[in-house]
């Protein structure tokens, strides 16, 4: 039996597993974290599958990391108030479990609201 070595997110890209999806285009995906941390919760993700973390994005094709920024900054002053904090966990030890680049997009939804700044390294 072949071992479907796609990560959960290559999946959700091919309709396989459901998300909430609030963007797409040839590029990236976004969708709202399963499990939100924040009133605005996104995840930002390329649809390749090749990098596994920021920091190999960022060698391999800085142009698309810049265009994960870039759809960060709209879908936060779509979702919120255009402010955002930009996660990108990298490696086991600071926390990431899907191994497919992505960005954590987390806002407050509202004029006047914004995230506690003692949140961070929850
Ligand atoms: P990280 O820990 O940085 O690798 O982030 C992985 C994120 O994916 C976590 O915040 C999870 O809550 C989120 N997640 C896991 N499964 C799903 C899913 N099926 N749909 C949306 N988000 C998910």
């Amino acid at each position: 039996m072949e071992t479907d070595e796609r990560s959960l997110f290559s999946r959700i890209i091919d309709r396989e597993i459901p998300a909430d999806i609030v963007y797409e285009d040839d590029e990236v995906i976004a969708f709202r974290d399963i499990a939100p941390k924040a009133p605005v919760h996104l995840l930002v993700v390329p649809k390749t599958g090749q990098y596994r973390d920021v920091a190999e994005l960022a060698a391999g094709d800085p142009a698309l990391l810049a265009t994960v920024v870039a759809t960060a900054k709209r879908l936060a002053d779509e979702h919120a108030n255009g402010d955002f904090r930009l996660i990108f966990n990298t490696g086991a030890g600071a926390g990431q479990t899907v191994f497919h680049v992505h960005a954590h997009v987390l806002s407050a939804p509202g004029e006047g609201n914004s995230l506690e700044e003692g949140n961070l390294a929850d």
